[in-house]
């Protein structure tokens, strides 16, 4: 499984592009910079879509994906959980700012939707998609992917403190997490769901309690103008914790 990171940091500048991970060329998880990062043809080569949750950061390109798909005659499967479909299908993909994608055109719409329960596997483009609700301010759900020669990882999405349950469901070879701000931060992180480098260390440590061991940690989300901070915090977790974290970065490859 290679795991490509095209967006790693929450807000968006020449030098940091917003959420999206791509697996194996096919498969997209959030689409903050799906139409950003790719070319052309690395757009038509996606199959499916994964999104975690409806904030802009995470869905910013299914519109220009969709509208560059279209032109092309190609379409794309977008799976999640039922409020993030009752948010875009109201406030994204209802004709309004663009062409109606979920509808459009009549004999073949360019977005095909797929609502998918939590806890549940599915079988997406070949391999096991896995959501588990975490821990955020609207309705987020973290994906544990599976690929058909048993390798794992789970991204949380954005996420607060109290993983513990989470880490029952999931068995992930590489975990990617978030970390938003530095731990002088760590008031508005409780507020606004997000994590510190100090909560990080507190779920790894649940993470080791629950599973019996921690796999190699990728932090993303990163804000990028408190992002020096923030490595040199998650550093310390990294000595104090003995088990590699190492931040994203936009262009990041992941083989598993
Ligand atoms: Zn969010
Ligand atoms: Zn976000």
């Amino acid at each position: 499984m290679d795991i490509q990171v095209l967006g790693a940091h929450n807000c968006e500048s020449q030098n940091s592009r917003l959420i999206s991970l791509l697996i194996d060329d096919t498969l997209a998880i959030d689409a903050g910079s799906l139409t950003s990062s790719l070319s052309f043809a690395a757009q038509q080569r996606l199959r499916a879509i994964l999104l975690t949750h409806q904030h802009y950061d995470h869905i910013r390109d299914v519109l220009t994906l969709a509208l560059n798909l279209a032109l092309r005659n190609t379409t794309i499967n977008i799976y999640s959980i039922q409020p993030v479909y009752d948010t875009l299908s109201t406030h994204l993909l209802d004709g309004k700012l663009y062409p109606k994608f979920l509808e459009q055109p009549p004999q073949n719409p360019t977005i095909k939707f797929t609502v998918i329960e939590a806890y549940k596997t599915n079988q997406i483009e070949g391999y096991g998609v896995l959501a588990i609700p975490v821990n955020h301010t609207d309705p987020t759900v973290g994906y544990q992917v599976t690929s058909s020669d048993g390798k794992v990882v789970f991204y949380t999405s954005d996420t607060g403190p109290g993983l513990a349950n989470c880490w029952r469901y999931v068995s992930p070879q590489l975990l990617v997490i978030e970390v938003t701000v530095p731990d002088s931060r760590e008031e508005f992180a409780k507020r606004s769901g997000h994590l510190t480098p100090s909560l990080l260390k507190q779920e790894l440590i649940s993470f080791q309690e629950v599973k019996g061991y921690l796999p190699p940690v990728v932090v993303i989300h990163m804000s990028p103008n408190l992002e020096e901070e923030i490595a040199a915090e998650v550093a310390v977790v990294a000595r104090d914790l003995d088990n590699p974290i190492t931040l994203a970065y936009e262009g990041m490859q992941l083989h598993l």
